[in-house]
């Protein structure tokens, strides 16, 4: 017999199926067991009656064991069984609990025994120590909540993936082994065996490459993008991250906030139809109102902040390019100015002859924007600086040097002197969005295998030591930790 999915056992009143399932809960009565099965489609409950040699099987079934179970899809008219009958007919929304129908046993065959699960895997698993639930993550992926986050990751990811698919943009892969690149954060390097004590930086975001693929003619260009970070960390925060990430050749500011904007609120129609956007157009706040106003630069505009349905997005446009190192947390800067978000980004057209000529420097305005929802910053791009001269003036600002320039900059410079359009783009934070989309409180929620708070995984634990051999291969001799300077 071919099996069938949970969710489809509705249309199977008195038929005989095969189900392949996990025991979610067992409830002996008497002469009778009752069990809630799971698969990923969904829960349904089975019963055992009449049937002393079925019974004396199901007795010894254990929560999470995996079991094929072939049984008759009978109808089911109690109490339980009404109301979701009601709720189906008001909403057309199936839920994951079937509960129309049932399926009575008449055998089991039993595919893999379970031992007792770290944890219970009928309940929410928020209150549970965060490093065994990371540690046993598969178990904690069972969880109804969990798999939920999943799935919506998945459909929000399909969505967007279809709709740039359908305004031409081409999905590229750009690598991940690569060199280090002045964006802010510290990197992630990795030594290599064929030239050592050369090492490769784990990128901090395509930004280069994408820009790249605008000097290759490509003018489309988006990725589900990871990129590694090596930042202290907190809840909207881990070492490697997700971006939604894109790039458009002929692009205006405006252009790139439209079709942001666009998608966003297709998300939310499609596959949040219970949530509301507070306003559309999203409102735009310039960072100096921001502060003023919200003393941060991710307002939290919303009217009701216990309304978990509200999503109150707001753009925050007219960024100083540049900000004293003093004032910076940035490790990489050097000189006495850094950027304050894209060293590759263009000024607002008013200060480009400002930029050319490294003059009033405190007063530019990048022709940046970020887009905030519910008080994080879920996104954030610019107009590029595409004229070679320009980025050349703009990283001598920064305070590097023409040979710096050269060595760090010079495969852009050349490339932007090979007739590269004007380019505008963005990069979303796919772990935030989906972390407020489904009303969780960290990003770690949203994601299959996170880190934990202090960067490790304690289910592979990662980092870990490597042998004498690999370490000879790289040329690496470790040093001695002193006490005190771990
Ligand atoms: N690369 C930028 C970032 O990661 C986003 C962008 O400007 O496209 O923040």
């Amino acid at each position: 017999m071919k099996r069938t999915h949970i969710k489809n056992l509705s249309e199977k009143k008195g038929e005989e199926v095969l189900i392949k399932v996990w025991v979610d809960v067992r409830r002996d009565q008497g002469k009778m067991a009752f069990f809630d099965f799971r698969d990923a489609s969904g829960k349904i409950q089975g019963i055992v009656f009449g049937k002393p040699e079925v019974l004396e099987i199901a007795k010894t079934l254990r929560p999470e064991w995996v079991v094929a179970v072939t049984g008759v899809i009978q109808e089911r008219n109690d109490k339980s069984a009404k109301e979701y009958i009601a709720k189906f007919e008001e909403t057309g929304i199936q839920e994951k609990f079937i509960k129309d129908v049932e399926i009575e046993i008449t055998g089991f065959d039993i595919l893999n025994r379970a031992e007792t699960p770290a944890f219970e895997i009928t309940e929410s698993t928020q209150n549970i120590n965060e490093d065994v639930r990371l540690k046993n993550r598969y178990l904690d992926l069972r969880t109804e909540r969990m798999h939920n986050n999943l799935v919506m990751r998945h459909k929000v990811a399909k969505l967007l993936r279809d709709e740039l698919d359908t305004q031409d943009f081409l999905e590229i892969e750009t690598p991940i082994l690569g060199r280090a690149t002045p964006e802010g954060a510290r990197d992630y390097v990795v030594p290599s065996r064929l030239t050592p004590n050369h090492f490769y930086a784990l990128p901090q975001s395509p930004q280069q490459f994408k820009q790249l693929l605008m000097s290759a003619g490509t003018e489309r260009y988006f990725q589900f993008a990871r990129c590694m970070r090596d930042e202290d960390l907190r809840g909207d925060r881990q070492p490697e991250f997700t971006q939604l990430d894109l790039e458009m050749s002929f692009a205006s500011e405006e252009e790139i906030m439209e079709l942001n904007e666009k998608l966003l609120i297709k998300v939310v129609t499609d596959l949040y139809p219970e949530k509301r956007i507070q306003e559309i157009p999203f409102p735009r706040i310039t960072y100096a109102d921001a502060m003023e106003k919200y003393g941060n630069d991710r307002p939290d505009i919303r009217e009701d902040k216990d309304d978990e349905n509200l999503l109150a997005f707001c753009w925050v446009v007219d960024f100083p390019f540049f900000e004293k190192t003093a004032e910076s947390d940035d490790p990489q800067a050097t000189g006495e100015w850094t950027f304050t978000h894209n060293p590759f980004s263009l000024s607002k057209p008013e200060f480009i002859e400002d930029l050319k000529n490294k003059t009033n420097i405190e007063n530019i305005i990048a022709a940046q924007y970020d887009i905030c929802l519910n008080g994080y910053e879920i996104g954030g791009g610019s107009v590029r600086a595409h004229d070679p001269e320009v980025l050349k003036s703009i990283l001598g600002i920064l305070g590097h040097s023409d040979e710096g320039v050269e060595s760090d900059f010079g495969h852009m410079l050349r490339a932007f002197a090979s007739g590269t359009p004007p380019h505008a783009g963005i990069a979303w934070g796919f772990d935030r969005l989906m972390m407020v989309l489904q009303n969780e409180a960290t990003i770690r929620e949203v994601i299959a295998f996170p880190k934990n708070g202090e960067g490790r995984c304690p289910l592979m634990e990662a980092p870990s030591l490597v042998s004498d051999t690999q370490l000879n291969e790289l040329f690496i001799s470790l040093k001695e930790i002193k006490k005190g300077s771990e």
